[in-house]
């Protein structure tokens, strides 16, 4: 067992604790889980002293909802006297709770079957663990279906807290499960609900199922039960947005496909859902028929610009999504001089985007145009090989790596620093941009010195 658990018995009796939970759930299904949430029969007090007298850390974390933390050395368990929510007042959270009820009762305030059974901390570990799972309503049965089932009547479980159906879309994309026919039809009959919930937290649950394994089914369901558009009505259009001869598939067929295809990696989710959501507002067709989407990316940067900031995404994460859309148009060929590679790779440089993960994002949408693997992988392979060759000679990508300084360039002019330094260090830059090994002190001091001859005669 767990060392941490089972100190935490030793603590505070192990008759008392009950893993709940999603831990029980992702147990059951052989999936790794990052904590152990601990359902207990005592009073919070109780679970603070009992601690603190087996020399445990206990901190009073949630205490209006009967929740201790306990440290065991520096992981935290979070125990939860069994409760009872009172009722929902505001579609987000309870009026408050009722402490001191049974564990079934405990089990039965949950939100989806598969997330409602509970195991003994005494049986955790023993060979026959499995069978002393305690499940009253079904949750073992639903988990081996592989189905989403609210516990209860749904549409009573999503009026009192919006936030459910979304998890349900979430734990679709994560475990791959369908949500059960009547679980799924009262989503839309509680969008008013949703709407309600925190924006932080429907960000949460949006980046946990673009991340997950089935992420493509989440974002489906997503917008199939009409949660998307509460949160980015800007991306409905995308459905039934017809393409051209160079894309298989429609816009929000691609837009899946890259969602599917793109590393599970947050900011590559965000932009594989975004990159394209400029396309329906540009989409024309000329004359011969053949249709356009001329200046999307800035369209798509405008509106995931848009999305981000309503969703409240971390600047960090946001900054990379942008540079990620910005840059997915570009297509650097074989055609292309090193001059052209460089200034691409000075692009991405001013963005913070390391060559490897536009690299991959940019596969990611090539492959989502669904017309296989190949050539694309392999002229990606050799794109990627040479714009990496070329960055590994650390070419002078910014006026920072000139071989001369502002400092340098102002003694050679004998002027104070002003607009006509950023101009020539401009200059400087697209000169070295071209041919690297112009950038040393003495070649940059004679171009330096003609430049400032010929601004003095203008
Ligand atoms: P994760 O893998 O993301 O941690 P989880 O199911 O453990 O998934 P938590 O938010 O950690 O999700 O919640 C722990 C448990 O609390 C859930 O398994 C569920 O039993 C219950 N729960 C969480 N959120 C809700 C909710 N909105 N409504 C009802 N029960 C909930
Ligand atoms: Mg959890």
């Amino acid at each position: 067992m767990n060392e941490g658990l089972r100190r935490l018995g030793q603590a505070i009796g192990e008759r008392h604790l009950f893993v709940v939970g999603g831990a029980v759930r992702d147990e059951l299904l052989g999936r790794p889980h990052a904590d152990w949430d601990l359902a207990t029969d005592l009073m919070p007090e109780a679970v603070m002293s009992k601690a603190k007298a087996a020399g445990l850390r206990a901190l009073p974390t949630g205490l209006q909802h009967g929740t201790v933390t306990v440290m065991v050395g520096t992981e935290g368990f979070e125990i939860t006297t069994f409760r009872e929510d009172l009722d929902y007042l505001d579609g987000r959270r309870p009026e408050g709770v009722k402490l001191g009820v049974s564990l079934e009762e405990d089990l039965s305030r949950r939100d989806f079957t598969i997330n409602a059974m509970a195991l003994p901390l005494e049986a955790v570990g023993a060979a026959d663990w499995q069978a002393r799972v305690v499940d009253p309503v079904g949750g073992a049965e639903d988990l081996r279906a592989g189905v989403l089932r609210a516990v209860g009547d749904p549409l009573k479980r999503f009026a009192e807290d919006g936030l459910r159906p979304l998890r349900a879309c979430r734990f679709a994309a994560q475990l791959g499960f369908d949500i059960e026919p009547a679980t799924l039809a009262a989503i839309p009959e509680r969008l008013e609900v949703a709407r309600r919930v925190a924006v932080e937290r429907a960000f949460q649950e949006m980046q946990k199922l673009l991340t997950g394994l089935y992420a493509r089914r989440g974002l489906q369901l997503l917008a199939d039960a009409g949660l998307m558009d509460l949160w980015m009505p800007e991306l409905r259009p995308m459905i039934g947005c017809g393409q051209n001869r160079h894309h298989r598939f429609p816009v929000w067929e691609h837009t899946l496909g890259v969602v599917a295809l793109a590393p599970a990696e947050p900011a590559q989710r965000w932009a594989a859902m975004l990159h394209d959501a400029g396309k329906p507002p540009t989409r024309s067709v000329d004359a011969k028929g053949e249709v356009h989407f001329y200046g999307h990316e800035a369209v798509s940067l405008e509106i995931t610009e848009a999305i981000l900031r309503r969703l409240k995404a971390p600047h960090e994460l946001t900054h990379r999504v942008l540079a990620l859309v910005r840059h997915h148009g570009v297509y650097p060929g074989s055609e292309w001089g090193d001059p052209a590679c460089r200034r691409f790779l000075r692009h991405l440089q001013e963005d913070d985007l390391p060559l490897r993960e536009w690299a991959a994002f940019r596969l990611a949408d090539m492959l989502g145009k669904g017309f296989g693997d190949e050539p694309y992988r392999s002229d990606h392979a050799t794109i990627l090989a040479r714009l990496e060759a070329l960055e590994a000679a650390k070419p002078p990508l910014s006026v920072k790596a000139l071989a001369l300084d502002g400092r340098a360039l102002m003694a050679l002019a004998g002027r104070s620093g002003g607009p006509w330094l950023g101009a020539l260090q401009k200059h400087l830059l697209e000169v070295v941009l071209d041919d690297p090994a112009k950038n040393t002190e003495g070649v940059l001091t004679r171009i330096a010195s003609a430049e400032l001859k010929k601004t003095a005669l203008d």
